[in-house]
C-alpha cells in the first residue's frame, strides 16, 4: 500500500475509532449509554462491535425483508457464546433494548431492533459426527451452508428449500421443507443446543436437561427464551430425489374440484412424497394450479399417486426429474442470486378439513388476480408422529395443510396498496380455515397471534417464558408473552 494512502486510512480508522469510543446510545428509557463500556468488555476476539459509523456496519445490515429493515445503533457481531454473554449483561445493565439475528429472513422483521442486535451470523461452523448420524452447527448457519456439507455425506435435515435461510430462526419455529412428511420438520430432528439464558447462564438443552425448554424451542424458540448459539440435529439418509412439477391452467369450477382432490390425497399420500399446490389468479380470471414438490421413494408409484390428480384434469405441464438432493434444493430455492432481498408480505393460515365445493369456489372469488400467490404445503406423514402437545409446535394432528399467501413488490411507494390489499384478501378466506397461523410465517396484523401460533400449547409456553424471562427481555412484536391477555 502506498504510504499516502496508509495514512488516509490510517487517520480515517483514527477517526472512526475516537467516534465510536465517545458515541453513546439512548437506552430504553432515553438515557445515554456509552457504547465504550461495551466495547472494552468485549475481547475482539470473541466478537467485534460494530456502530454505523464503523466501515464495516452497512455490511450487515439487510434482512430479507427490506420493509422491516431497521438500523441498529449497535450490532455486535458474535463469535461465540462468551460474546453473547457479554453483550446480554450491557444490554440489561443499560437498559437498551434488543434483537438476535440468525439469518435474517423474519417476514416480519423480529431480527430488527433500532437498539442493540446481537448477531450470531459468523458462527456458521458445521462438524459432522464421524458416522454422519448427527452434526452440530453455529445459530448463524444458513440452510444452504448446511446442504452444502452434509449432503456430500449422503444425508440431510428435513427442512425449507431456500439457501439464505436460518436454521435457527427456521428450525425453532418448526421448519417445513420438500421431505416433512418423510422425516417430519426441521425441529423434530433437534437433538440439542446450547443457549444463553436471560440471567446470563449459558445451558446445553435436550430431553434431558431443561427438557421444558427444549419442548418450547421446538416451535417457539425464536427470539423467545435465549439467544442460541449452536444446535445439533439428527441426520437422514437421502441419495436422489425425483422432483415433479405438473400445471393446469383451468376455470374457478375445474379448479375448485382439483383443490379438493388435493386437499384430499396430500395428507395421506406415502409419506415419501410432498406435494405443494400453488394457486393463483390470472387477469382473465383462470385459475393458475401448480402442484410441485418431491418425492424420496419410487418413481413409479410417484407416478401413480400423481394420477390421482391428472385424472381430474388433464394438466397443461407434467414433469418428474431424478435429481441429486441438492440439485432439487438449488431447482426449488428458485432464486438466481442467493442474497435477494425484497419487499413482501405473507399471511398464513391452517386447513383442518377438506373443504366442500362452495367452500374452494368461495376461496377463489376471493383471490385477488395477479397478485397474490396461495401456497398449500401438504401435512400428514412423519409430522404426525408428534401429538400436537408434544412439541411447541402445535398443527400436526387433523392438518390438512398450511397455507401461505404471499406477494411481493419493488417500490416502496407500494407498500400500503400491497398491504391493504392482502389484509383485505385474508380478512375474507378466514372463515374458510381453522383460525391457525404458521409462526414461521409471521404477520403482524393477527389478531391473538399467540393462540394462533400455539394454540393449546399456548399456557405452557407461557409458564415457561415465566420460569426463564421473567423479566421479558427477549421479546418482539409477536413473542411469547408473560400474561395471556
Ligand atoms: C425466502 C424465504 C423462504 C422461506 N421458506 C420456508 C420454508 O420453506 N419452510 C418454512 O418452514 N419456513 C420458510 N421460511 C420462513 C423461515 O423459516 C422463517 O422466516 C425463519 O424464522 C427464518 O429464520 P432466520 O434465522 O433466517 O431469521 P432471523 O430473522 O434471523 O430470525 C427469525 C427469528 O428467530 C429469532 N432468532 C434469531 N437468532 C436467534 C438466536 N440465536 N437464538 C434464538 N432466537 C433467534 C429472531 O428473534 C426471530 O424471531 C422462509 C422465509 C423466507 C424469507
Amino acid at each position: 500500500m502506498k504510504r499516502r494512502s496508509f495514512l488516509q486510512l490510517s487517520a480515517q480508522a483514527l477517526l472512526t475509532a475516537t467516534f465510536a469510543e465517545s458515541l453513546k446510545i439512548r437506552s430504553a428509557f432515553g438515557a445515554e449509554v456509552p457504547v465504550l463500556s461495551l466495547k472494552q468488555q468485549l475481547d475482539p476476539a470473541d466478537g467485534q462491535v460494530l456502530v454505523p459509523s464503523d466501515h464495516d456496519f452497512a455490511n450487515y445490515l439487510g434482512a430479507f425483508n427490506k420493509r422491516t429493515l431497521l438500523t441498529p445503533q449497535v450490532r455486535v457481531l458474535c463469535h461465540n457464546a462468551k460474546a453473547v454473554v457479554t453483550a446480554l449483561q450491557w444490554a440489561k445493565e443499560n437498559q437498551v433494548p434488543l434483537a438476535m439475528r440468525a439469518g435474517g429472513h423474519s417476514y416480519e422483521g423480529f431480527s430488527q431492533s433500532t437498539g442493540l442486535v446481537i448477531d450470531t451470523r459468523l458462527m456458521n461452523q458445521i462438524e459432522m459426527s464421524a458416522d454422519a448420524t448427527s452434526f452440530v452447527v453455529g445459530a448463524g448457519a444458513l440452510l444452504g451452508e448446511i446442504y452444502d456439507v452434509v449432503a456430500r455425506r449422503g444425508v440431510v435435515i428435513p427442512a425449507g428449500s431456500c439457501p439464505t435461510v436460518g436454521v435457527t430462526g427456521h428450525s425453532t419455529g418448526g421448519g417445513y421443507g420438500l421431505i416433512a412428511r418423510g422425516f417430519g420438520l426441521a425441529c423434530d430432528s433437534l437433538l440439542s443446543f446450547e443457549m444463553v439464558l436471560a440471567d446470563g447462564r449459558v445451558v446445553t438443552v435436550n430431553e434431558q436437561n431443561y427438557p421444558d425448554l427444549f419442548w418450547a424451542c421446538r416451535g417457539a424458540g425464536g427470539g423467545n427464551f435465549g439467544v442460541m448459539t449452536q444446535l445439533q440435529f439428527r441426520t437422514h439418509r437421502v441419495g436422489n430425489v425425483f422432483s415433479f412439477l405438473v400445471s393446469w391452467s383451468t376455470t374457478p369450477d375445474k379448479a375448485a374440484t382439483l383443490m379438493r382432490t388435493w386437499q384430499s390425497w396430500a395428507p395421506t399420500a406415502p409419506n415419501g412424497i410432498n406435494p405443494l399446490l400453488k394457486v393463483s389468479k390470472d387477469p382473465n380470471g383462470r385459475i393458475s394450479l401448480r402442484c410441485i414438490g418431491q418425492s424420496i421413494g419410487t418413481e413409479p408409484i410417484l407416478r401413480q399417486e400423481l394420477k390421482r390428480l391428472t385424472e381430474v384434469l388433464p394438466p397443461g405441464s407434467f414433469s418428474v426429474k431424478r435429481m441429486p438432493f441438492l440439485g432439487a434444493v438449488k431447482y426449488f430455492g428458485g432464486r438466481e442470486t442467493d442474497n435477494v432481498t425484497v419487499y413482501m408480505k405473507a399471511k398464513s393460515d391452517y386447513l383442518k378439513k377438506v373443504w366442500d365445493n362452495s367452500e374452494a369456489l368461495g376461496f377463489l372469488s376471493q383471490l385477488p388476480p395477479g397478485e397474490i400467490v396461495a401456497i398449500f404445503d401438504s401435512y400428514g406423514g412423519a409430522i404426525r408422529n408428534f401429538r400436537d402437545a408434544d412439541t411447541a409446535f402445535a398443527h400436526r394432528e387433523n392438518t390438512v395443510s398450511s397455507v401461505q399467501y404471499y406477494v411481493e413488490w419493488a417500490d416502496p411507494k407500494d407498500t400500503p396498496f400491497k398491504l391493504q390489499k392482502m389484509r383485505t384478501f385474508h380478512d375474507s378466506v378466514r372463515p374458510y380455515f381453522s383460525g391457525g397461523a404458521y409462526s414461521n410465517y409471521p404477520d403482524i396484523d393477527l389478531p391473538n397471534y399467540a393462540r394462533a401460533y400455539w394454540a393449546g400449547n399456548l399456557e405452557r409456553l407461557v409458564q415457561i417464558k415465566n420460569s426463564y424471562d421473567p423479566s421479558n427481555l427477549f421479546q418482539h412484536a409477536q413473542s411469547v408473552p408473560l400474561r395471556i391477555s
